[in-house]
């Protein structure tokens, strides 16, 4: 199965849905949720753009998969689809790239909107930035409903809030499917992408049709399997979750950004948007593209461990992603220190179709790993 974007956007223009294109990965969405838009995140588009020509005459070729991608979708196939776009100041990649699409835009005869908020990358223990910051949800606020016409309710607020903690109990549900053998990494990673692109009122669905299917499999055979951890930015390619599968590893826990970052964060309940995003920003599980988690990220990856009996980590790196590349070596060492097995693959944009490189990697660092046991 692979998620037709396009047509996820288009059936949601049908019903009438006003959607916002967002990036990078933990826009507040419990906010527009609240004031009736969809929002979804331009991530993991790898498959619905198979090249980048438009993208091309604005970034250089070596930015990342990740951002090349959903330029080409925002100015060509996505154009016309998206009702504004929201972003907030992650790596350096993105930082001009709201500007460069609107102007790509505006040249094309369109306007698309723009929503953004600053948020402050420093240690909240060091430097106080919270009035800043609340100040920049309520202004957003603002924005959104001089826009689309919506009066901001509390009450939809803390509802959307409960619903989303829902749907992120639901994918860690998903997941633990996943260690237990019952169900491919694969169809757990799409089924929480195509979540990104739809309705609230759809994912619970989407999620637990997944759930039961993993609870009906006659598979689950963990105990003759080797747990590995996933890293990076975005999950690996079909055909090396397939690699790795085959060789016998089984994915029993993820620290990847679009899936197990992101909904491992669980704020507490509250009607007020500005102190629930407050809370969930700097408690956020560590993210390199969050800088003040860094110093979170080598435990929060050690209790990973423990709590998944996983015996080595893959490191999935982007291409181009200096924010994930920086940490590597001493994540590998910290872990390596400790015993824990460590392999690096790096995907490029174009690396779909040859991952027979990587293949041989992982049956030889599978090989590896059960001579160890
Ligand atoms: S954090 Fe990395 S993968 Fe994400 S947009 Fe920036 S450079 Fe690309």
């Amino acid at each position: 199965m692979q998620i037709n974007v396009a047509e996820k956007l288009l059936t949601l223009k049908g019903r009438g849905r006003k959607v916002l294109g967002c990036f990078p990965l933990y826009p507040p969405m419990e906010l527009f949720y609240a004031l009736d838009l969809v929002p979804v995140v331009l991530w993991g588009l790898k498959d619905a753009i198979k090249s980048t020509p438009e993208c091309d005459k604005h970034l250089q070729p070596y930015t990342c998969s990740v951002a090349r991608h959903l330029t080409e979708f925002v100015l060509t196939e996505g154009s016309g689809m998206l009702d504004g776009i929201f972003m907030y100041n992650a790596c350096d990649t993105l930082r001009n790239l709201p500007e460069i699409i609107t102007t790509a835009t505006e040249k094309n005869g369109r306007s698309l909107p723009l929503f953004n908020i600053h948020i402050p990358m420093v240690l909240p223990e060091q430097t106080d930035a919270s009035a800043y910051f609340k100040n920049e949800i309520n202004q957003l606020i603002n924005d959104l409903e001089n826009r689309f016409g919506k009066k901001f309710s509390k009450e939809k607020f803390k509802e959307a809030v409960t619903k989303v903690q829902n749907i992120r109990k639901l994918m860690a549900d998903a997941e633990k499917q996943v260690a237990l053998g019952a169900i491919h990494f694969s169809d757990f990673s799409e089924s929480v992408h195509a979540c990104w692109f739809s309705p609230l009122e759809d994912q619970a669905g989407i999620l637990e049709t997944l759930i039961n299917t993993g609870k009906n499999s006659k598979s689950q055979k963990t105990s003759l399997k080797t747990g590995v951890i996933l890293s990076g930015i975005l999950p690996p390619p079909a055909s090396v979750i397939a690699a790795i599968e085959l060789s016998g590893l089984t994915v029993v826990g993820n620290d990847i950004a679009s899936l197990g970052r992101t909904y491992a964060s669980m704020p507490k309940v509250s009607e007020d948007p500005d102190s629930y995003f407050l809370d969930f920003y700097y408690q956020h599980y560590p993210c390199p593209t969050l800088l003040y988690t860094g110093d979170r990220r080598t435990t929060s990856l050690f209790n990973l461990l423990d709590a998944s009996g996983a015996k080595a980590v893959i490191f999935i790196g982007e291409k181009f992603c200096e924010y994930e590349y920086f940490e590597f070596p001493y994540l590998s060492k910290q872990l390596n220190d400790r015993g824990i097995k460590t392999l690096e693959i790096e995907i490029a944009i174009d690396d779909d179709a040859h991952t027979s490189a990587h293949r041989s990697r992982i049956e030889a660092f599978a090989e590896m790993l059960k001579s160890t046991e």
